[in-house]
């Protein structure tokens, strides 16, 4: 009888950690997650030089200690991927706002959007001439007007009257994008940001991506309340034509969040993201096939996506912490910090 009642004691001692069991329980700090993808593409064939490689790990690491301060301070999801998306486009590295790829028209012509998972809130822009933060007029879409899409002059001019720093359309230009531009006009080729790989033109929709690159950026988050936010911007795609739009800016392909399943943002051939509904179906098989983060990033780019020769990849947070990260192509700037703590920028596969 005294060895039960002795470990009854010991048992309760355990479960209440050693402790008085009238004290207080510990308040954790809740979690918070960030992801950040600055483009995805065949890497490798580019020979980043090892100064290039520090640039863009030192852009994408700087990225992310700003949106994850403002995270650990308290910060909301929303004004964590707005600063991190409006310091990206500052950056001339990356194809988003200064830096972004020329169109055929010789312009460049900037797309973005930002969606909050806590009420499905979302505002989107297509075919910016002017705006220096084109994230800034998503964001104003959302909260401003009644629209959620809005495009070319229409947008400007929204954005000037709600007060958005304006630029002179050549504060977009830069040179290597302009050589990018001449390569294409010379071979008719619509190209992503981040191929250093010359194909050969063929019939269909592939034509669109030769000599591709990616570049453009994004940033998912999940804040100490609990609420995941999506924003995604770019230029869109080098020599692209008749006012194209890809899938950044169309809320469900190429960007979208819901508290229910996840944060994502695309970066890639958006032709093909539109395709395959990529940022929406990963949050449905969440939600309808109770698929986690992981398997359902994975299934959609590595399987859906490549089933139709996809290129390109997302980055998705849920708000467990989690996040994933998942490309068809060799490699996608990015960087997270998990959950867990757990941190990285890596460039390659
Ligand atoms: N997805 C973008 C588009 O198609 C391009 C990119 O990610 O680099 O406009």
């Amino acid at each position: 009888m005294h060895l039960f009642l002795l470990f009854l004691c010991v048992f309760a001692m355990s479960a209440c950690g050693g402790k008085e069991s009238n004290e207080e329980p510990m308040t954790k700090t809740p979690i918070t997650a960030i992801a950040i993808h600055g483009g995805a593409g065949n890497l490798k064939k580019l020979n980043l030089t090892k100064d290039e490689e520090k640039a863009y790990k030192e852009a994408l690491g700087s990225a992310l200690s700003l949106g994850d301060s403002i995270l650990q301070a308290g910060g909301s999801s929303e004004d964590a991927v707005i600063a991190v998306i409006t310091f990206l486009e500052d950056s001339p590295l990356f194809n988003a706002g200064k830096g972004a790829v020329f169109s055929h028209d010789k312009k460049n012509e900037l797309d973005a959007a930002i969606m909050l998972g806590k009420n499905l809130d979302c505002g989107a822009v297509t075919g910016l001439f002017r705006v220096k933060n084109p994230i800034r007029a998503a964001q104003l879409v959302m909260h401003k007007s009644e629209h959620i899409l809005i495009s070319g002059t229409g947008a400007d001019q929204f954005a000037e009257e709600q007060g958005l720093e304006m630029v002179d359309p050549s504060y977009f230009f830069t040179t290597h994008r302009w050589e990018q531009l001449q390569e294409a006009l010379k071979e008719d080729s619509i190209s992503l940001d981040h191929d250093g790989e010359k194909q050969k033109p063929t019939a269909g929709l592939s034509n669109l991506w030769d000599d591709s690159k990616y570049g453009t950026v994004g940033c998912v988050a999940l804040d100490q309340q609990g609420n995941l936010c999506a924003g995604t911007s770019t230029g869109g795609l080098t020599n692209k034509k008749h006012g194209r739009i890809g899938d950044t800016p169309l809320i469900g392909m190429g960007t979208y969040a819901n508290n229910n399943s996840c944060a994502v943002s695309c970066t890639g051939r958006g032709e093909d993201f539109i395709r395959a509904t990529v940022a929406y179906d990963i949050s449905a098989r969440m939600m309808y096939l109770k698929e986690d983060l992981k398997e359902a990033t994975r299934y959609v780019i590595q399987d859906k996506l490549k089933s139709i020769k996809g290129r390109g990849g997302c980055i998705a947070v849920d708000t467990l912490g989690k996040v994933s990260l998942e490309f068809t192509t060799t490699g996608m700037f990015r960087a997270y910090r998990d959950g867990k703590g757990d941190q990285k920028v890596e460039i390659y596969k």
